[in-house]
């Protein structure tokens, strides 16, 4: 399991160094933003943790940047209290979950378990719903022919929903299945990420495939115009 830790804060990256390698990971560091896009494309990492403020490229630009490239490496991102950055708009960009500092080291990996438990979950089948195609054992989507670029988390909202097409699937439902049992953060974060689906699997396709339930959830549906 090899991990890329992009930090600028020496110390606080050499700390997540030692202990991740102590956790039996092997541990990349990069000191700044071009540094860690350029590891991070060139080799391959299971997860990827990213502080969002950092040197030559921020954090925002790097996860923007692979997920442009079809990189669909697990990225947690690391944001600073009060910062000037916000969480959801990390997550806009292609990350899978991001942390607050200062956190505990115990949450971290727990987070990152996570992560890594869910870039290699159980693969069943080929999910249709309409035109919309959900590859479990790839992890990929397609909308009729064309592909559908989404991040690992996306994907796992998606087929969330699409395991019960037609279904009302609550926010609740949604978070426990896709979300680690140590996340203790926002349930909203669930709204992120249906929006952002929306944006990738409806919008440029002119269809409207997840209905909102209104006090109940989501449903995805075969999609109409
Ligand atoms: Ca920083």
């Amino acid at each position: 399991m090899r991990l890329l830790v992009v930090e600028d804060e020496r110390e606080l990256a050499e700390s997540l160094r030692r202990g991740l390698i102590a956790e039996g990971y092997s541990v990349d560091v990069a000191h700044d933003g071009s540094a860690g896009l350029e590891y991070a494309m060139g080799d391959d990492y299971q997860a990827v943790i990213l502080d969002l403020m950092l040197p030559r490229m921020n954090g925002f630009q790097v996860c923007a940047r692979l997920r442009e490239s079809g990189v669909g490496t697990p990225v947690l991102v690391l944001t600073a209290k009060d910062g000037e950055y916000d969480e959801a708009e990390a997550l806009d960009t292609g990350a899978d979950d991001y942390l607050t500092k200062p956190f505990s080291y115990v949450v971290l990996l727990a987070r990152v378990r996570a992560l890594l438990r869910r870039g290699g979950e159980p693969r069943p089948a080929l999910l249709k719903v309409g035109e919309l195609v959900v590859d479990q054992t790839q992890r990929r989507c397609s909308r009729g022919t064309t592909p559908v670029a989404l991040t690992a988390k996306q994907f796992s909202v998606l087929a969330c929903l699409a395991r019960r097409a037609n279904a009302v699937v609550s926010k609740l439902d949604i978070l426990d299945e896709v979300w680690d049992a140590a996340y203790d953060g926002d349930p909203n974060i669930v709204e992120v990420y249906i929006r952002a689906l929306r944006r990738s699997i409806d919008v440029p396709f002119g269809v409207r495939s997840i209905e909102t339930v209104r006090g109940e959830g989501y449903r995805l549906v075969g999609g109409h115009a």
